[in-house]
């Protein structure tokens, strides 16, 4: 019997795997200026976020600690970054494109496994809490329903979303 020889990644093999996702085209662009560091108003608030960091790391192929760390998440889709970057590379779509390989690694982070469970079960993303039930009831408002699932399940059964998001057995 032949043992197969597997071929170790290179570094450059990431940031190819990036480029080829819908966002991640123009990762390879970034020449660490550090403008859209400075431009981030996550990165004011907390040390824990870097975009540059973040392209600095896919770029050297480090590919485990980009797509588990927690950093892709923090990023509030502003694109203050995008608009100032001088050489063009689309840092929030990057971002985009980086979550979008987290997610199908199973890497999803429970607030956002929460979202969709809501979308499933209920057509909402955040839950109806027993205050609001109240007020509404207290105001002779009805409760509210589920709204809209049929439709939504049709979106995701169609767009795959519920293969990737939700393992077998674990749909609401
Ligand atoms: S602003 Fe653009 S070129 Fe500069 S570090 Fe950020 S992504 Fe790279
Ligand atoms: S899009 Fe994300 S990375 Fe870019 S400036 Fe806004 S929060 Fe920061």
């Amino acid at each position: 019997m032949t043992e197969e020889k597997l071929e170790k990644p290179t570094i450059e093999d990431f940031s190819r795997e990036i480029t080829r996702m819908l966002g991640g085209e123009t990762i390879t662009y970034c020449y660490q200026c550090g403008t859209c560091a400075s431009s981030c108003p996550v990165a004011k608030t907390t040390d824990r976020y870097n975009p540059r960091q973040i392209i600095r790391m896919a770029l050297l192929g480090q590919r485990y600690e980009v797509l588990n760390g927690d950093s892709i998440w923090l990023c509030a889709s502003c694109y203050n970054c995008q608009e100032r970057c001088p050489q063009k590379v689309e840092i929030a779509d990057v971002i985009y494109a980086l979550r979008n390989m987290a997610i199908r690694e199973g890497n999803i982070p429970a607030l956002y496994a929460e979202f969709a469970n809501g979308l499933m079960s209920e057509g909402r993303l955040a839950p109806i809490s027993k205050f609001l039930e109240k007020k509404r009831s207290d105001y002779g408002l009805p409760p509210l329903k589920p709204t809209g699932v049929e439709a939504l399940k049709k979106i995701f059964s169609a767009t795959g979303f519920d293969k990737i998001f939700f393992k077998k057995g674990e749909q609401p």
